[in-house]
């Protein structure tokens, strides 16, 4: 059978929420693919309906057995397949790392078609520094192996990307807000939808924010680098007084001068007169 497409794998990013984000590779080379591997076949059927495609699909995931994994390289060997995820741009937080990493050590062609990425999305909406920017997926459930995370990062001289969801997010700030107070973030929420939307500024300020407002949806999640700068008495006295309101104030005097460089002596009278 002839293809207009060379076989291997063909990596396709799809669209975060507005289908018109789909690019005109992406639509060759899905209806030029043989079959389309993917994580949910309902959620893919419907893009490629939306596309008028019919297309044989099949799941894949990195948990797959060897056996389905062998099955989809053999198919690469002779014909083009399609890799999708549910949204945005495979193996990004998503499945596919192991198959690529298969196909590639059996000399496989691989392909990978630009497209939507949330992380990237966010990144530029977000107004933080991007000239270094460190994606570290999902921050973990639990409270300190959140907490573990943010400290392990708490040095590298970069903005930081996560994904999160929204009944996490409150949690997750209040880590950064703890761990990393002196620093900006920003939250960039429904990209590409309808109710779009990103805020930025302090941990502190911009949890009130959503503890007023609960978030729904999709969420990118920014925490800005270190700033080298020493802060002036009055944003140590704004850090402290975020401290202060979990903390006593030797703890809040301990964050603080870490935070921040200054002195934790002075940093803790500062924080008895401030209490
Ligand atoms: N591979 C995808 C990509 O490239 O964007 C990400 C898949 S990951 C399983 C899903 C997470 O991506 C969501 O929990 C959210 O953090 C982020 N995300 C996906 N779509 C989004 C959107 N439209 N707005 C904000 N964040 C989004």
């Amino acid at each position: 059978m002839e293809h207009a497409l060379s076989p291997g794998l063909y990596i396709v990013a799809t669209p975060i929420g507005n289908l018109g984000d789909i690019t005109l590779r992406a639509i060759e080379v899905l209806g030029a693919a043989d079959v389309v591997a993917c994580e949910d076949t309902r959620v893919t059927g419907k893009l490629l309906n939306h596309l008028g495609l019919k297309k044989r699909m099949v799941r894949y995931d990195d948990y797959a057995d060897d056996a389905s994994r062998e099955r989809l390289l053999a198919a690469m060997r002779e014909r083009p397949v399609a890799l999708v995820s549910d949204a945005g741009t495979p193996l990004i937080s998503d499945p596919g790392y192991r198959l690529v990493r298969a196909a590639r050590e059996e000399g496989i062609a691989v392909t990978s078609l630009p497209g939507p990425s949330a992380a990237v999305l966010g990144l530029t909406l977000s107004g933080l520094p991007n000239d270094r920017f460190l994606f570290a997926g999902f921050l973990p459930g639990k409270a300190k192996a959140r907490e573990d995370v943010l400290r392990e990062l708490a040095d590298v001289p970069a903005t930081l990307v996560f994904y999160e969801t929204a009944p996490r997010l409150l949690d997750a700030l209040g880590a950064i807000g703890s761990v990393l107070p002196a620093r900006e973030v920003a939250v960039a929420r429904e990209l590409t939808k309808r109710f779009e939307e990103c805020r930025h500024g302090s941990p502190g300020d911009i949890a009130e924010h959503y503890r007023a407002h609960p978030p729904k949806g999709e969420i990118v999640l920014l925490v800005g680098p270190p700033v080298d700068v020493p802060p002036d008495a009055a944003d140590a006295d704004g850090l402290l007084r975020e401290a202060l309101v979990t903390e006593k104030p030797s703890q809040a005097a301990a964050r603080v001068a870490k935070a921040t460089g200054l002195d934790r002596k002075a940093l803790y009278a500062r924080a008895l007169e401030l209490k």
